[in-house]
């Protein structure tokens, strides 16, 4: 049985420029998100996967269409949905421990319950003997493990992430990937993940919701079911029957779409 979790449904996006001129970011986009899947965006520069994916966390409001969380539409940020941007956004000043319970102390959590969900999350993402050092003596990646610790904490409906190892050198990058699918799985997290790498996507989506260039609409919605459900490890999903035709193909998606800014 499906258990949707998300849903959009005919979702558009007109941004005004001023002087009269507008551009059209996001067209007639419908896709539903199951309940602890990771659903990725994957699409060229530009093509309003960002777009898409702000609509979903209430950051901007679609022109046309719906976005309904749990069958309610949804209206402006809440906390629901945490997000996880690509640049650092750990505040400096704050030990791990005091970031991770930063949120949940705004929302009123006991002391207690605080610690303890703080110290849970800080053990899943590994960064236990981190917990009361502070962000500028860990390293990116480690910075990005603190974000979705903080984000977890939080205990959101759907976890968004906009490109959050973007910034990442390739092999810390593709330890994260790993971590991801092992918190997904502990955690039991719905994700909506927006990338524009290829290999990011295979390896850790569900589902691919594929959006051609400028302006955004749904070109393709990919299961990668050659992989039988998750993989731990990046080597064996690239090892598998059906990898290489999967990149293939959307590598042809891709260029196709080229980047029509
Ligand atoms: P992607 O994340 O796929 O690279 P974006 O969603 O960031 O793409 O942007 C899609 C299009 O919408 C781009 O042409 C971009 O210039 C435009 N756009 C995004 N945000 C705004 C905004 N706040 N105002 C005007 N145009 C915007
Ligand atoms: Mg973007």
């Amino acid at each position: 049985m499906s258990d949707t979790i998300l849903s959009l449904s005919g979702v558009s996006k007109v941004f005004d420029l001023g002087g009269g001129h507008s551009i059209e970011a996001v067209r007639d986009v419908s896709f539903d998100v199951q309940r602890n899947a990771i659903s990725v965006l994957l699409g060229p520069s530009g093509c309003g996967k960002s777009t898409v994916l702000r609509m979903i966390a209430g950051l901007e409001d679609p022109s046309a269409g719906t976005v309904q969380l749990n069958g309610q539409e949804v209206h402006g940020p809440g906390r629901d949905r945490g997000m996880v941007f690509q640049a650092y956004t750990s505040f400096d000043w704050l030990s791990v421990r005091r970031n991770v319970e930063f949120g949940m102390k705004i929302n009123g959590v006991p002391k207690a319950e605080r610690q303890e969900r703080a110290a849970h999350f800080i053990d899943l993402v590994g960064l236990t003997k981190f917990i009361d050092a502070y962000p500028t003596q860990l390293s990116g990646g480690m910075r990005q493990r603190v974000a979705i610790a903080r984000t977890l904490a939080n205990d959101p409906a759907l976890l968004l992430m906009d490109e959050p190892f973007g910034a990442l050198d390739a092999e810390t990058r593709w330890h994260m990937q790993e971590l991801l699918v092992e918190i997904a799985e502990r955690a039991e997290t719905t994700i909506v993940m927006v990338t524009h790498d290829i290999e990011e996507a295979i390896f850790l989506a569900d589902q691919i919701v594929f959006l051609s260039a400028h302006p955004g609409q749904i070109k393709e919605q990919i299961h990668p079911e050659f992989k039988q459900g998750r993989v731990a490890d990046k080597e064996s999903v690239i090892a598998r029957p059906g990898y290489g035709d999967m990149e293939r193909h959307i590598m042809r998606l891709m260029r196709e779409e080229g980047t029509r800014e």
